[in-house]
């Protein structure tokens, strides 16, 4: 790894991939954290196209969950949104959005930051071994998930102020009309409810 101080040093660019239906606080820590640890320049959220790991479910159109993303990260300078898997064809797989982004900013060093459930199911995910050559992986904690020990050295795990906030509770909270305030960004809250999302169960 680069020294942080050094001026000269490679764009340090995390990513957060997700479905984001919607984004909510557990992700923006998960961001925050991991940039001021590690000293990245920005973090990259990554909106996915059609999950393939809950293709059992109806997931919002891509464009929703992508708006709003942008307006949960509008307002921090260091987070911006990429579209790479939304606008490609087929179901997202992390070793295509890691290229597509390497191909992007060929200059960058890449920090992929995952939830320590997401980490526990890597090894399932599709090319796994030329997927470690393309970033460093960061492990955030997460409330009721156990942070996996991994024996890969491009791996790092970081303990986060536990937010026990899931999506899908998110989800459920607004078809029972309970409030989601402060648990997703107020603009979020405002978005889900202009487009009335979640309603129908
Ligand atoms: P869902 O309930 O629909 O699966 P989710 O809350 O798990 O939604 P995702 O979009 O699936 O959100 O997660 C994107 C990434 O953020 C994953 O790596 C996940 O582990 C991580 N993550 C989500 N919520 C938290 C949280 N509260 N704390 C830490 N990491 C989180
Ligand atoms: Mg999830």
């Amino acid at each position: 790894m680069a020294d942080p101080k050094d001026k000269n040093r490679p764009l340090r660019l995390g990513v957060m991939g997700g479905t984001f239906d919607p984004i909510h606080n557990g992700h923006l820590v998960a961001a925050s954290e991991v940039a001021a640890e590690y000293d990245l320049d920005e973090v990259v959220f990554v909106p996915t196209g059609q999950p393939w790991q809950k293709s059992t479910r109806d997931v919002s159109a891509a464009e929703h969950r992508y708006l709003m993303t942008v307006i949960a990260t509008a307002s921090n300078p260091g987070f911006t949104v990429s579209r790479v898997d939304i606008d490609r064809e087929g179901a997202t797989y992390t070793h295509d959005t890691l290229l597509d982004l390497r191909a992007e900013r060929p200059e960058a060093e890449l920090f992929f930051i995952t939830g320590a459930d997401a980490l526990s199911r890597i090894a399932s995910w599709k090319d796994i071994d030329q997927v470690w050559d393309l970033a460093h992986f960061v492990g955030v904690s997460r409330p009721g998930h156990v942070l996996p020990e991994l024996h890969q050295e491009n791996v790092s795990l970081l303990e986060i102020p536990a937010l026990a906030i899931s999506s899908t509770d998110c989800r459920g909270r607004v078809a029972q009309g309970k409030p989601v305030w402060y648990l997703v960004p107020d603009g979020v809250v405002q978005y889900i409810a202009k487009y009335g999302l979640y309603t129908e169960s």
